[in-house]
């Protein structure tokens, strides 16, 4: 099936490259709902493929390749240890580079906010916590609480609070915690996905940079390949704004990784780069996010 489809479409991949984005990669998923897990078995499948198509490298060799025709490209988000427990093997295995964009924030025993969301949910606590924490109008929690007009920093401290208050722990952290997880690897690269994932449009401007500069600091003072690309939270339009591209720049960064499920256009842009999330090995994901981004390209 999907070989069929690349035959189809082969001239739209001489244009478009693949920039995939991967979270939680491993043998089983830690939540419910709303995470984005991928199991190892449909990486394998899905690379396996893709390898067919496409010449992996690492983001940061994308940006600088002249040619970037028959490009493809692995970035995982948020630091999942599973990454590193489970799913390196997969890679050694296929001999594929990957870039890890981390959130320095958890080296420090601090749980990835939006675990504590989805704790929150799996355990149905959500109408306890918003009038516990006087969020106002909240419709749908999951997508509300990472809305850029609430400020994420203040709900983090909420959500600490209500935990606090109601005495629930989440004794482990499901993201990177511990040096260990920063390993030197041919082919791993790590880079800046802010100190907390905050959406960084709904802070303030020394906010955004306190988040941005800690960890591209945190990431300097380690023993790794490190990319000099910084993948926004979230990665949606409305993620960012102007203070992010100007902090961003400011710390020497050439390139920032977006996620609207759209193949990157590499005639166009080199500072934005367009990722996709594969959440199963249905490769026709690739064929709707061309269509999506001929008509929608903005
Ligand atoms: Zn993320």
């Amino acid at each position: 099936m999907s070989s069929f489809i690349f035959n189809l479409f082969p001239m739209y991949f001489i244009k478009f490259n693949p920039i995939l984005l991967y979270h939680s990669l491993g043998k089983n998923s830690n939540f419910e709902k709303n995470i984005d897990h991928v199991d190892l078995e449909v990486l394998d499948s899905t690379l396996k493929t893709m390898k067919k198509y496409f010449k992996f490298v690492f983001i940061d060799e994308y940006i600088t390749a002249k040619d970037k025709s028959k490009l493809g490209v692995i970035t995982i988000d948020d630091g999942y240890k599973n990454v590193i427990d489970e799913a390196l093997q997969v890679f050694e295995y296929q001999n594929i580079p990957i870039t890890i964009f981390i959130n320095s924030s958890t080296f420090e025993g601090k749980i990835f906010w939006r675990d504590k969301i989805r704790y929150i949910i799996d355990n149905h606590l959500e109408k306890e916590f918003i009038s516990n924490s006087k969020l106002g109008n909240v419709k749908n929690f999951y997508r509300d609480t990472k809305s850029p007009n609430i400020n994420s920093a203040i709900v983090d401290k909420k959500l600490d609070l209500f935990f606090e208050q109601n005495n629930i722990k989440i004794e482990q952290s499901l993201c990177f915690n511990s040096k260990k997880y920063l390993i030197k690897h041919p082919l791993i690269m790590y880079g800046n996905h802010t100190y907390s994932h905050y959406v960084l449009s709904s802070l303030t401007k020394d906010e955004q940079y306190i988040e941005i500069s800690k960890t591209k600091l945190f990431l300097q003072k380690q023993d790794i390949n490190l990319s000099n690309v910084f993948s926004i939270p979230f990665g949606g339009i409305d993620t960012y704004n102007q203070d992010t591209v100007d902090i961003v720049k400011d710390l020497g960064y050439k390139s920032m990784l977006l996620s609207r499920s759209r193949l990157n256009n590499p005639t166009k842009d080199t500072f934005f780069i367009e990722r996709i999330m594969l959440k199963d090995n249905d490769l026709s994901f690739i064929k709707k996010a061309y269509f999506l981004s001929l008509i929608k390209d903005d």
